[in-house]
């Protein structure tokens, strides 16, 4: 059965794909960076539902935590199919407020770590001839939004990254996808003020906010075979939000 690695799946987003690929057969690596109970619980889950899973954590704002993360992870499976960079987070201030440290942790957690994540990654996959690289952007990273310019910026970049790897790797079976999602309920939004996710809210022509599960579907279909001519795309799920 295939092996897939998503980051930062102890919670959130992260947590419905890796549930997502456990319920699809897939031997699943649950990663966490500080909640490693929550990520023992996923992994709970998935086994109790007859499926595998380990837990890893690492720190993926360091290149070495994500050079180890993939060699601890295709030791313990003896390989790697699927890598779904997920992990993020938000440092939101208006620009001219925002110090250096808000910048280069987002650069370095949101963007940065898909690029070392995925070049260790890919050699295992080159090597089989076989791979699927899936980046979570963001609607923010191709629209903008005021107090997140570190966001946006790193969300951006992933679609340029995801661009990059698709047009290196496309002839040697590995493809590589975003999914940038629009305003889905998780820790990282529920700090919103009302105001902010009602404006939000106003502007998404399905009227709603969308569900983990919902984001997690569409990572689960570009990991599939059913994808298997999709490469270098961002597919964008946010209820109709955003309409380039
Ligand atoms: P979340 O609930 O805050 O979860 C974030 C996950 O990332 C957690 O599992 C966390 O692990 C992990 N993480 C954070 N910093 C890390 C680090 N340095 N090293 C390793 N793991 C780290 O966030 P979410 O809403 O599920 O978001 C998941 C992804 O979707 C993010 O990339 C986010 O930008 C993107 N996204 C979310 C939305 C939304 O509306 N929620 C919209 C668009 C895009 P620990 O808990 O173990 O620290």
């Amino acid at each position: 059965m295939r092996a897939v690695l998503v980051t930062g799946s102890s919670r959130g987003l992260g947590r419905a794909m890796a549930l997502e690929f456990g319920s699809r057969g897939y031997r699943v690596a649950v990663h966490y960076a500080r909640s490693e109970t929550a990520a023992q619980e996923v992994a709970e889950i998935i086994r109790g539902a007859g499926g595998e899973a380990s837990v890893f954590g690492a720190d993926v704002s360091q290149p070495d935590d994500c050079q180890q993360l993939i060699k601890d992870v295709t030791g313990a499976f003896g390989e790697l199919d699927v890598l779904v960079n997920n992990a993020g987070i938000t440092r939101d201030t208006l620009a001219l407020r925002m110090k250096a440290p808000d910048w280069q942790s987002v650069l370095d957690t949101n963007l940065s770590s898909a690029f070392y994540l995925s070049k260790t990654a890919l050699r295992g996959m080159l090597r089989r001839e076989f791979g699927r690289i899936i980046n979570i952007s963001s609607v923010v990273g191709l629209m903008g939004n005021a107090g997140q310019a570190n966001y946006a910026a790193a969300k951006a970049g992933l679609v340029g990254l995801t661009k990059a790897l698709a047009r290196e790797y496309a002839g040697k079976g590995v493809t590589v996808n975003a999914v940038a999602p629009g305003f889905v309920e998780s820790d990282l939004t529920t700090g919103l003020p009302e105001d902010v996710k009602a404006t939000y809210l106003a502007q998404i022509p399905m009227g709603r906010f969308g569900e983990a599960s919902e984001i997690a579907k569409v990572v689960a279909f570009l990991a599939s075979e059913d994808a298997s001519y999709v490469t270098g795309q961002t597919l964008i799920v946010d209820g109709g939000l955003l309409m380039p």
